[in-house]
C-alpha cells in the first residue's frame, strides 16, 4: 500500500540527524518533502555530540551489570552513568523496562538487531557523498583504551563475540606502552588498548548544515522555529500538522523529534516510554588532536578529533528531558580524561579558560536501549522514527534510507522488526505481581 499521495508534501518533525535523513532519501525518491522543527536545524543533539560512526559500539545501554553500577551511581554527579530517579511513574516504568533489558539474553538480542541494522552505515553514508553532501566522515578506524586491563579483556570478549555482525575486532590487545603508542594523544596510565579498523569520525556540525542545504537546494521545505503541537486526523489519517504557525496540510507524518517524540505520540494514540540520556561534550586545543577517535573505556569517554580541536564527550545521566548544563559532570569528564591523556590542565580552576564549546544533549532512550522505527498501528500514514540513544549519528541514513521506503511502499522494510513500536504495549508488570 503506497501511503504517500496527492500533492501534499510528508512533513517531518524534527529537523536532527534523523529527521534530515529521512527527508533525504524521500527526496532522492522524488517525494515531497517538509521538515519542521520548533528550534534551529540541528539544535537537539545532533551537533555537539563525538560524530562517531562506528560499528563495534551496537551494544544497547541496558546490558548485564549496569544496574548495580548505575545504583552506585545515586547521589555521585560525577559518575560516567548518573541515575537521579524522578518522582514520576513513568520514570518508574521505564525502569522497570530497563532492568528487564539487562538481562543477557536481552542485551544479545538487542545488540545483534542494532549490529545486523548497522552494517550499512558506512555504504549508507557514501550515498550521502555521492549525492554532495559534505559528509566529512573518514575512517581512521577507532582506539579503545583502557588504565584497566581486566576491563579491557571484558569489552574485547564482548566485541570480538558480536564481531560476526559486521566489523573487525584485533585478536590481541596490546599493553603498556604498545597500547599507547595506538594514538600519538595518549599517555597517562593506559595499560592496555586495540584498533578496531575502518570506523569512522565525523563533524556533526558539518554534516547537519550540508544535509540541510542539500535538502533546501533539492526543493524540500525545512522551517525553523516552528513548534508542532499535534495533528489533525481525518478519516483514520494524519491530513494536516498543527503548528503554532498554523496546520501544514500532509500526505503522510514521521515524528523524529528526538526526546521530545512521546507527547507528540501520544496525541496519535501510542505510548512510547522515552527518557532523555543526557550527556556532555566539550573542546580543548591538546597541541594536535588525536589521530583516530580514542574510546577511555573504563570511564565511558568519547575522544574525537573534529575541526582540528579535540572534543571530549561523555557521561549518560537519567535525571529527566532538560538541558541544564551541569558542569560538576564536565570537570569530572575533563579530570577523567587525564588518566589517558596525561595532565592537560593542572587545577579544574584552569578549565574555564581551556575549555570551548560546553554543550549538553538529550539521547532520545528508549528502555531497552534500541530504537522505534515504525508505522503507528492505528494511524497508517503516521510514522516514527527515535530512540537512537548512542548511535544517532552512526545511524541516520541507515534509518532515512529505511524509513523513506517504509513512508513510500507501507510496507516494513527488512531488518525493521526488532524496531517495531508495539513491543513496550504490554504493561509491565509491577514487583510482586508477577
Ligand atoms: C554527548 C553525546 C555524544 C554522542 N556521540 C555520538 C556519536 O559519537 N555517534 C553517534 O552515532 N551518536 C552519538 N550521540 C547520539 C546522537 O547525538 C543522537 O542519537 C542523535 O543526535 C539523535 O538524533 P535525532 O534526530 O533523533 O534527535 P535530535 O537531534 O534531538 O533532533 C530532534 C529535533 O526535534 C525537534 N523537536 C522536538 N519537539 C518538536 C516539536 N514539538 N516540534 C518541532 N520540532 C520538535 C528538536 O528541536 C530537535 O531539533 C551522542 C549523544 C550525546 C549526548
Amino acid at each position: 500500500m503506497t501511503t504517500v499521495s496527492g500533492e501534499n508534501p510528508v512533513v517531518i518533525v524534527g529537523a536532527g540527524a534523523i529527521g534530515l535523513s529521512t527527508a533525504f532519501y524521500l527526496r532522492r525518491q522524488g517525494v515531497a518533502v517538509h521538515v519542521v522543527d520548533r528550534g534551529p536545524v540541528g539544535g537537539g543533539s545532533s551537533r555537539g555530540n563525538a560524530g562517531w560512526v562506528c560499528l563495534s559500539h551496537s551494544a544497547p545501554v541496558p546490558a548485564p551489570g549496569v544496574i548495580a553500577h548505575a545504583a552506585r551511581s545515586i547521589g555521585r554527579p560525577d559518575s560516567p552513568f548518573y541515575l537521579r530517579p524522578q518522582p514520576t511513574l513513568a520514570f518508574a516504568r521505564w525502569l522497570l523496562m530497563f532492568r528487564r533489558s539487562c538481562r543477557r539474553q536481552a542485551f544479545e538480542h538487542g545488540y545483534a538487531a542494532v549490529a545486523r541494522f548497522a552494517r550499512t552505515a558506512f555504504d549508507r553514508f557514501g550515498e550521502l557523498a555521492a549525492d554532495g553532501v559534505d559528509t566529512t566522515l573518514t575512517r581512521p578506524g577507532l582506539v579503545h583504551a583502557y588504565t584497566s586491563l581486566e576491563e579491557a579483556r571484558r569489552v574485547h570478549r564482548t566485541q570480538r563475540a558480536m564481531s560476526r555482525t559486521g566489523y573487525e575486532v584485533p585478536e590481541r590487545i596490546l599493553t603498556g606502552d604498545d597500547a599507547a603508542a595506538l594514538d600519538p594523544v595518549l599517555g597517562g596510565k593506559v595499560a592496555a588498548g586495540y584498533l578496531v579498523p575502518g570506523e569512522g569520525v565525523l563533524d556533526p556540525t558539518a554534516l547537519i548544515d550540508s544535509l540541510a542545504a542539500h535538502l533546501r537546494k533539492g526543493g524540500a521545505s525545512i522551517t525553523e522555529h516552528v513548534a508542532v503541537r499535534g495533528f489533525r486526523v481525518r478519516g483514520g489519517r494524519v491530513s494536516a500538522v498543527r503548528t503554532a504557525d498554523g496546520d501544514i496540510d500532509c500526505s503522510a507524518a514521521v515524528v523524529a523529534a528526538g526526546a521530545w517524540s512521546a507527547d507528540l505520540l501520544r496525541t496519535l494514540g501510542l505510548r512510547l516510554p522515552l527518557q532523555a540520556g543526557k550527556g556532555y561534550s566539550f573542546s580543548v586545543d591538546l597541541g594536535s588532536p588525536p589521530s583516530h577517535p580514542l574510546y577511555l573505556g573504563d570511564k565511558h569517554i568519547a575522544i574525537s578529533p573534529i575541526g582540528g580541536t579535540t572534543r571530549i564527550a561523555g557521561t549518560m545521566e537519567l535525571s529527566g528531558n532538560n538541558r541544564r548544563l551541569d558542569w560538576r559532570r564536565v570537570v569530572a569528564i575533563a579530570r577523567a580524561s587525564r588518566d589517558y591523556l596525561g595532565p592537560w590542565y593542572d587545577s579544574p580552576d584552569d578549565l574555564m579558560a581551556l575549555i570551548h564549546d560546553p554543550w549538553v544533549g538529550g539521547r532520545p532512550m528508549l528502555p531497552d536501549g534500541l530504537p522505534v522505527l515504525d508505522r503507528l498501528p492505528s494511524v497508517p500514514n503516521a510514522y516514527v522514527s527515535t530512540g537512537h540513544g548512542m548511535l544517532g549519528i552512526t545511524l541516520a541514513p541507515a534509518t532515512g534510507e529505511a524509513m523513506a521506503g517504509y513512508v513510500i511502499t507501507g510496507h516494513r522494510p527488512e531488518g525493521l522488526e526488532a524496531f517495531r513500536c508495539d513491543r513496550f504495549a504490554a504493561p509491565e508488570p509491577w514487583p510482586g505481581r508477577r
